[in-house]
């Protein structure tokens, strides 16, 4: 099952893909995730995409399709996955259906996890991530059991520098401009189906399966 999960930033992407690849059993692969990993590690796309990300912008094309390519290409990844914030540019689309065609595969489900931007300031302001495994949770809607500590490995929760409203109300932008144009290709592909975001996180949980199954 080839599964890529669209929505504005803040949507519940993230969220659902980590719930998908743990009841399917398939690898969640998520490009901001590698991006966060390679920041830390200080290597040089990490170097090269922090200065995009920093401003809200979307990373080049050029820097992130090819690392997808190989990582779907892998051993783990042959019964399918997850792709959480890839594509975000119809160049990303394209490059990616090319890459998969000539392996004879496609992308099986589109999913599209749709929020207003009226509650993604909200969603975006209380989200705290994990600097140890990526988690994320929210203060108010995904508590965690001890405030400020990751619930499934004890790392320490941070609220992510892109995730102040300034920059936010700028990747909401992005989004619109950039993102959003990939509902209507994957509706002339056929394989979009758009759940409700805005219910609870194991609402919006039961639809996906409920599409998958
Ligand atoms: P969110 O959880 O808000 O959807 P992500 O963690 O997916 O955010 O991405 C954080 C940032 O990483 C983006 O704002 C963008 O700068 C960069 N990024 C992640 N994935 C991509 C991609 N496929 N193309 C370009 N930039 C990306
Ligand atoms: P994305 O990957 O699309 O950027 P996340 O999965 O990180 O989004 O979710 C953004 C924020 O909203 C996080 O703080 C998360 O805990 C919270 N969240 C996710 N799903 C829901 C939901 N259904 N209801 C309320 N808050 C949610
Ligand atoms: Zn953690």
């Amino acid at each position: 099952m080839k599964i890529i999960m669209l929505g504005a930033p803040g949507a519940g992407k993230g969220t659902q893909a980590k719930l998908i690849a743990e009841k399917y059993n398939i690898p969640h692969i998520s490009t901001g995730d590698i991006f966060r990993a390679n920041i830390k590690e200080g290597t040089e796309l990490g170097k090269k995409a922090k200065t995009y990300m920093d401003k809200g912008e979307l990373v080049p094309d050029e820097l992130v399709v090819d690392l997808v390519v190989d990582r779907v290409a892998k051993d783990d990844a042959k019964n399918g996955y997850v792709l959480d914030g890839f594509p975000r540019t119809i160049p990303q689309a394209e490059a990616l259906d090319a890459a998969l065609a000539k392996l004879g595969d496609k992308v099986d489900y589109a999913i599209d996890v749709d929020v207003p931007d009226e509650n993604i300031i909200n969603r975006m302001s209380g989200r705290r991530a994990c600097v140890a495994c990526g988690g994320t949770y929210h203060i108010v809607h995904i508590p965690t059991k001890v405030e400020g500590i990751c619930d499934a490995c004890g790392g320490e929760l941070i609220l992510r520098d892109d995730d102040k409203p300034e920059t936010v109300k700028k990747r909401l932008d992005v989004y619109h401009e950039q993102t959003q144009p990939l509902i209507d290709y994957y509706t002339e592909k056929e394989i979009l189906k758009t759940v409700d975001g805005t219910v609870d996180m194991m609402d919006v949980f039961a639809s996906i399966v409920n599409i998958l199954s």
